[in-house]
C-alpha cells in the first residue's frame, strides 16, 4: 500500500512538472487547446476598431489572425478596457494585441514580443489652439486613454489638469465641446480622429513637444518562452513573405 501512495505521488509531480510548470519552463499552455485568446480594446483606430459587422478588426486584428494561421490556431478576440488588458494575460486570454508600447513597468508583469511598429504620442488640438511647446501644455486641461502611455505623459505635465477616458472617441469629443484644451493619444489614431474632424481638429507630432518613440509589441505571459518563440517567427515570416507590408497599406496607409 505505502509503494502504491508513493508510486501515485511520484505520478502526481511528473504530471505537476509536465503540466503546471510549464510556463516557468517555457513550455507553452497558451496553444495546447487550439485556441490562441486575444485581448484587445478596439478603440483605437487604424490598429483595432469595432467594423461594420460588429467585429473587432484593424491592422492588429488582421496581424494577429496571420500569426495564428502560422501557429496553427483559431484566434479569438476578448475585447475589454485597455486598463484591464495586462492584468488579463494568462488569465482571461493568452496574449495581447492593443496597440501596446513596451514599457518597463509593464515588463514586469508581461513579456513583450518583438516590435512590430513604432509610434509617438501626438497632441490633438482645436484648430484655432495656440498650444505649441511642451511649457505650453501646462496647467492645461488634457485628455488621455485611461492607463496608456499618453495617460503617463499627462501626468509629469506640470499642473496639467489630466481627465482619463476609456474611449479615446470620449476625449476626442469632450475636446471638440470645449471641456478639454488638448488630447495626448497615438500617433495614428490621432491622425484617424483629426481626419474625421477636419477644420476643427489639428494633430500635431509629439516630436515637437519632446516625446519619445514608442514601440507596439505583443503582450504575452511572462516566462513562456516557447509561445514567444513561436511568435516571433511568426512575426518574421510574415515580414519576409510581404504579409506585413500588405496590412499595413490596407490598414494604415
Ligand atoms: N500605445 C499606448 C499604450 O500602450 C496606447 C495604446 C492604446 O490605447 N490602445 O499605452
Amino acid at each position: 500500500m505505502k509503494k502504491f501512495i508513493s508510486l501515485l505521488l511520484c505520478a502526481a509531480m511528473t504530471m505537476a512538472l509536465m503540466t503546471g510548470c510549464g510556463a516557468g519552463s517555457g513550455a507553452s499552455k497558451a496553444l495546447d487547446d487550439g485556441t490562441l485568446t486575444v485581448a484587445t480594446n478596439a478603440e483605437f483606430p487604424p490598429f483595432e476598431y469595432v467594423g461594420d459587422d460588429g467585429q473587432p478588426d484593424g491592422f492588429d486584428m488582421a496581424l494577429i489572425k496571420k500569426i495564428g494561421e502560422k501557429l496553427g490556431v483559431e484566434v479569438v478576440i476578448e475585447n475589454m478596457e485597455f486598463a484591464s488588458i495586462v492584468s488579463s494575460i494568462g488569465s482571461k486570454a493568452d496574449v495581447a494585441i492593443a496597440g501596446m508600447t513596451i514599457t518597463d513597468e509593464r515588463k514586469q508583469s508581461v513579456d513583450f514580443s518583438d516590435p512590430y511598429f513604432d509610434a509617438v504620442q501626438y497632441v490633438l488640438l482645436p484648430a484655432d489652439s495656440d498650444i505649441a511647446t511642451y511649457e505650453d501644455l501646462e496647467g492645461k486641461s488634457i485628455g488621455c486613454q485611461l492607463g496608456t502611455t499618453g495617460d503617463f505623459i499627462v501626468e509629469e505635465i506640470e499642473g496639467a489638469n489630466g481627465s482619463q477616458y476609456n474611449k479615446a472617441v470620449d476625449a476626442v469629443n469632450d475636446m471638440l465641446n470645449g471641456r478639454l484644451d488638448a488630447v495626448i493619444i497615438d500617433s495614428n489614431p490621432a491622425q484617424v480622429f483629426a481626419s474625421n474632424y477636419k477644420d476643427q481638429i489639428k494633430a500635431v507630432d509629439g516630436k515637437q513637444f519632446g516625446f519619445e518613440v514608442e514601440q507596439y509589441a505583443i503582450a504575452m505571459p511572462k516566462g513562456d518562452t516557447e509561445l514567444a518563440g513561436k511568435i516571433n517567427q511568426a512575426l518574421k515570416d510574415l515580414k519576409a513573405d510581404g504579409t506585413y507590408d500588405e496590412l499595413v497599406s490596407q490598414y494604415i496607409e
